[in-house]
């Protein structure tokens, strides 16, 4: 390799030198896409940081450790390329949430901006790239300043503290989140039956289930609007719940297809789960990829254990109990898929598709008052059954 010459490297130097004032009064080129909009919100654990972006991009976030030296602070960053942001942000976003210090999103170069998040504290970090709109999510864990590092001792369980991890946390609170809506339909059945209105059908009447067995009830949505899935979760992570169960109904090809699955997260799948989770993730099915790999390089899920318990809960109570009554209801098990809404919810998980509405007879079950009422009852015993497993297993441990 022939290094390069001196006076090139001065070309270079006066380049990058000449290029600083270009950029700063620099004309955008054309083609670019452009920033929309910048969010944040701290929990916790975690804060998590979305960009909203006009087009779709590639990006991977790098971490720059703190250097004493220059005084430069720990950071993460990541480069949106096609992207012009111009000085939009140049004074930054301040966070201050004892994990964050700042956003800074810059034009690095002409056709490129950067988005540099300066850390307080860091753990670990995690990012998703979403579409419809194209976002970029990027959650950072980590103990915040001036908090133990270490679960606090000695516990009583009797108030909801979600540092402390999931097996040894009374289950209060369930979040329900009735599928799609708004703009969203979901699936379109058999005489036109809409998925977001069976939905929401079905979550109003869990939610009275549950309010009778004394669980805490928060919806991500009670009408009929359009929400993201960052939205659903910002209600789930607010509420501080213990559980998070996301109501849905299903659709194929195949009229002949009818029965009830129950999904807990996982980025393992079977082939028919990725044709629901690319259908309710709103994605195509080769991008379901993107989001396995994502979750193949992050640890699994730490609810991860707890979901699938919380899916064979909800199944053993469901099947059996509905079926006294509709007998001829297939039962299509619990499974697994890649669903962008559990994986970023931080909670035990499920996702339940209540029937087939392309097939007429699940279609005409879940037009059906009674039948939504008798499933939304078995599903509340479901989970039910699972506080108490967990309260089982929150007295064992304290007993330890
Ligand atoms: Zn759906």
């Amino acid at each position: 390799m022939r290094l390069p010459h001196p006076s090139a490297r001065i070309v270079a130097a006066i380049v990058c030198v000449l290029l600083m004032p270009i950029l700063m009064g620099a004309k955008r080129p054309p083609g670019l896409g452009d920033v929309k909009d910048v969010r944040s919100w701290s929990y916790d654990d975690y804060t998590r940081v979305v960009v909203e972006l006009t087009r779709p991009v590639e990006t991977e976030v790098k971490r720059l450790k703190a250097d004493a030296k220059s005084g430069r602070p720990d950071r993460l960053y990541l480069d949106l390329s096609g992207i012009w942001v111009g000085k939009d942000f140049e004074n930054g976003i301040p966070i201050q949430d004892g994990l964050l210090k700042t956003l800074r999103l810059g034009q690095n170069t002409l056709t490129k901006s950067r988005l540099v998040i300066d850390l307080q504290r860091y753990e670990r970090h995690r990012m998703l790239v979403l579409r419809s709109p194209h976002r970029i999510v990027v959650d950072v864990y980590g103990p915040r300043t001036g908090e133990a590092a270490v679960l606090p001792e000695g516990s009583n369980g009797t108030k909801p503290n979600s540092r402390l991890s999931i097996p040894l946390r009374r289950i209060q609170t369930v979040v329900i989140d009735p599928g799609h809506g708004g703009k969203d339909p979901g699936a379109i059945g058999v005489g036109g039956l809409r998925e977001k209105d069976v939905n929401l059908r079905l979550a109003k009447m869990l939610g009275t289930r549950l309010e009778a067995l004394g669980f805490e009830v928060v919806f991500t949505r009670k009408s009929d609007k359009t929400l993201s899935l960052e939205e659903r979760t910002v209600t789930a992570e607010a509420a501080r719940g213990d559980i998070f169960v996301s109501v849905h109904a299903n659709a194929s090809t195949r009229k002949a297809t009818r029965g009830i699955e129950i999904y807990s997260l996982d980025e393992n799948h079977e082939r028919h789960s990725l044709d629901v989770a690319a259908r309710e993730n709103g994605v195509r099915r080769s991008e379901v990829d993107s989001l396995q790999r994502a979750m193949a390089k992050l640890h699994v899920h730490e609810a991860s254990e707890h979901s699938v318990r919380l899916a064979n809960a909800v199944h053993d109570s469901l099947m059996p109990g509905l079926r006294k009554n509709y007998s001829g209801v297939p039962d299509l098990g619990v499974k697994k898929g890649p669903f962008y809404v559990l994986f970023l919810s931080s909670m035990p998980a499920i996702l339940l598709e209540s029937g087939f509405l392309t097939n007429k007879h699940d279609a005409r079950l879940l037009r059906s008052k009674a039948y939504l009422e008798a499933m939304a009852d078995h599903v509340a015993t479901g989970l039910g059954d699972y506080r108490r497993q967990g309260d089982q297993l929150f007295s064992s441990r304290s007993a330890q």
